[in-house]
């Protein structure tokens, strides 16, 4: 609530917009503040990367113009050879990155199923980043953070846990050993879906790959801007509100689905049916906005959401007006994703006027 936001000289209790691009040097030529120009630091960058570092309990934030240029600052650290173990369902766009970069940089790759109950067992070889999501997109699986980071660090590598669906609120990798926090600030930290942004948060801000992934932000320059950087901090002042209407309603909707007789199955890590129930107890707080459900096939799935009114058809996730996707449509072909499963971004608006939605546009397939 009050991390980043010290009063203005003049008594303003919310920051101004610092647009300015420059700042200037006195007669002596030295700089007045904190700040020299805008690509390099930004009084409103600042504010938003100080609260982000304290609310995941880190040492220090970067924030950049959006989760994947976060993704792409970390692994540009990456040194020819190096070996990175990937989750086999992080965000699509950071997997492609990585690929990517595997091609040019000679980078030995290789993806683990982090949730399978064997998978430290796969981290056997020397490695510079292990990367994972939890809970993941679309299949809400959970992975115990604090068993891969041991495996990791046993490898000599840093963690690295995509917190974007938990958020702080929820869960704090930082306190479970991870190194790295990665977050798309477009989806729950925004909270609003109106901006796009992303942020890295580190544990220990005097290793080299910091110091590297701090000297790309400036240097390569994929920040946000000012105005960006407010409605951000803005945001972070009802995160945890916003995350507590979000769970109660997710949780509400998924005991609700599960016993529905169009629904094969729901994936929301708050039901006991789900594998890493136990998990996800232990290390979160709750169990988030997220729901996937899966419909009989892709027909009935297309059916669903066209029939659906007050939850939008878009992707995205994480803000409070709800939204549903059929993600076979938007995956690469050979995803491992159930062609009837439907992703629900639960909002924050009336449980019941939700509850409503969702049975006309089921009894209607
Ligand atoms: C959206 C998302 C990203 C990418 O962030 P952008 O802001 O869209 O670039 C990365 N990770 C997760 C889990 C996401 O949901």
């Amino acid at each position: 609530m009050h991390a980043g936001r010290p009063l203005g000289n003049d008594g303003a209790v919310s920051p101004s917009v610092r647009p300015s691009t420059t700042f200037a040097r006195d007669a002596r030529g030295a700089l007045q503040g904190e700040h020299l120009y805008t690509r390099l630091s930004n009084p409103n960058r600042a504010a938003l990367e100080e609260a982000l570092a304290t609310l995941e309990d880190g040492a220090e934030s970067a924030c950049f113009a959006s989760g994947s240029a976060a993704a792409n600052a970390l692994l540009e650290t990456l040194q020819p050879g190096d070996r990175v173990y990937y989750g086999h369902d992080l965000y699509y766009g950071v997997r492609k990155l990585l690929q990517k970069k595997a091609g040019h940089l000679k980078l030995e790759i290789e993806e683990v199923d982090f949730s399978s109950p064997d998978a430290t067992e796969a981290l056997q070889e020397p490695a510079a980043l292990v990367l994972l999501e939890t809970p993941s997109n679309p299949l809400l699986d959970v992975v115990d953070i604090e068993a891969v980071a041991g495996a990791a660090h046993g490898c000599g590598a840093a963690l690295v846990v995509d917190n974007t669906w938990a958020t702080p609120v929820l869960q704090q990798p930082l306190t479970m050993g991870a190194d790295f926090v990665l977050h798309s600030t477009t989806k729950y930290v925004g909270g609003h879906s109106d901006v796009l942004g992303g942020a890295l948060i580190a544990r220990d801000a005097s290793t080299d790959r910091w110091h590297d992934v701090r000297e790309i932000q400036g240097l390569a320059g994929a920040v946000p801007s000012p105005w960006d950087c407010w409605l951000l901090l803005r945001s972070l002042s009802t995160l945890a509100v916003r995350i507590d209407a979000h769970c109660a309603n997710a949780r509400a909707l998924a005991t609700w689905l599960e016993a529905h007789p169009r629904i094969e199955r729901v994936r929301y890590p708050g039901l006991a049916s789900h594998p890493a129930h136990e998990i996800a107890r232990r290390q979160m707080r709750d169990f988030g906005g997220m729901v996937s459900v899966e419909l009989a096939n892709r027909d009935a799935a297309h059916a669903f959401v066209r029939r659906l009114e007050l939850f939008t058809v878009a992707t995205s996730l994480g803000g409070v007006h709800s939204l549903a996707e059929h993600r076979i449509v938007v995956e690469p072909p050979g995803s491992k994703t159930p062609e009837g499963l439907v992703r629900l971004s639960v909002g924050i608006e009336d449980e019941a006027d939700l509850r409503a939605d969702l049975e006309q546009a089921l009894s209607g397939i």
